[in-house]
């Protein structure tokens, strides 16, 4: 029986079992890839300590320390099921009900006896006390014609990962958001020419990126546009725009980075009854208690830190859930 089961090997996941393990508490720490969204970052900037450092080197750096600690077991393997199992003073209520008890009678919102099983893929059940969902999110897509098609044929959700494998290529970046912005001035270091399309004109990322993308003078922009279709023979040839650039409804691009922000991973977690708020983030309070009892949400999953989804808040609110884990089981 572990303390808690953190579900996310990213960078709230990882902070949560640092902070887990410096408790004393038996901590398992499970999911299916390793480093999360972190892995995507090409340059990290911003991360407290360190001027520049590329996004899977700090992810390499949050698991080593994660699991040097004795209390600390890795698991890679997707999560498929969290259900509650029967607490400890359900159990000693089910002994007892000759006497005319019921199970109802017998909970106890907010102490520390919950029990959940959790089974992982091929079957293997555990169980611990206490969840922390630390499930990050997944890249949204854009819904055109042509996205799934190519997808893997031209068509990838990272730029800054898979740039590289077009250099020398004309390619597209779809967005205006950070990812689609330090993602278009990565890509432009290999590729030959990058379209940067976005829908506004103006950028939401980080006035750094937007600096660092315009010093590349193979960026085009292509503003006040919508991508309709994704146009390809067998893989990507070009984009289609609602409106025309340049006198032509037709960019030709090898490779579409599509860019347009992620849902919040949180299935899992409202199959055990967590309340999500109305965009699908976990909903927590400043503890990072979820609605549900023994049960907690750190990282982009939730909907703390105004959603600023950046590794500093991620770890932030991994710290924090990892000491209201401490607090609920002491209770
Ligand atoms: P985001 O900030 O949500 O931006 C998504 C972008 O895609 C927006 O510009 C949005 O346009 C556009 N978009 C959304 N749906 C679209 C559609 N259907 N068609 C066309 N365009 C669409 O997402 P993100 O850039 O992936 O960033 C997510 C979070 O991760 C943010 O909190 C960000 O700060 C963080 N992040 C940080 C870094 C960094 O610090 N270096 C790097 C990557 C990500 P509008 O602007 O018009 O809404």
């Amino acid at each position: 029986m572990y303390d808690t089961a953190i579900i996310g090997l990213g960078c709230a996941g990882y902070t949560t079992a640092i902070y887990s393990a410096r408790y004393k508490l038996k901590t398992l720490i499970v999911g299916a890839q390793e480093g999360g969204m972190g892995m995507s970052a090409a340059d990290v900037g911003n991360w407290p300590g360190d001027i520049e450092v590329r996004g899977p080197d700090l992810m390499e750096r949050f698991k080593n320390h994660a699991t040097s600690f004795s209390d600390v077991e890795m698991k890679l393997s997707k999560v498929e099921k969290i259900e509650k199992a029967l607490s400890s003073t359900e159990l000693c209520c089910l002994s007892t009900s000759a006497n005319g008890r019921t199970l109802e009678e017998s909970t106890t919102s907010g102490e520390a006896d919950e029990i959940f099983k959790l089974t992982l893929e091929g079957g293997e059940e555990c169980e611990a006390k206490s969840i922390v969902f630390a499930t990050g999110s997944n890249k949204r897509h854009l819904g055109t014609p042509g996205e799934e098609e190519f997808s893997g044929k031209g068509v990838t959700y990272c730029a800054t990962c898979d740039a590289f494998f077009y250099r020398g290529k004309d390619v597209a970046v779809i967005g205006g958001g950070d990812s689609a912005v330090e993602g278009a001035a990565i890509a432009a270091q290999s590729c030959n020419k990058v379209y940067l399309i976005h829908r506004r004109n103006e950028f939401r990322a980080e006035p750094y990126w937007v600096d660092e993308m315009e010093k590349r003078d193979n960026i085009v922009m292509v503003l006040e546009r919508n991508v309709t279709e994704i146009l390809g023979d067998g893989k990507v040839t070009g984009v289609k725009l609602d409106k025309e650039f340049e006198g032509k409804d037709v960019i030709d691009v090898e490779g579409v980075f599509i860019e347009v922000g992620s849902n919040p991973a949180s299935d899992i977690a409202k199959d055990l009854g967590c309340d999500l708020d109305e965009r699908g983030f976990v909903k927590v309070g400043a503890d990072q208690a979820t609605s549900v009892n023994g049960v907690f949400a750190a990282g982009d999953v939730s909907d703390a830190s105004n959603h600023f989804a950046q590794f500093a808040t991620a770890a932030g609110e991994g710290a924090v859930a990892a000491n209201s884990v401490f607090t609920y089981l002491q209770k």
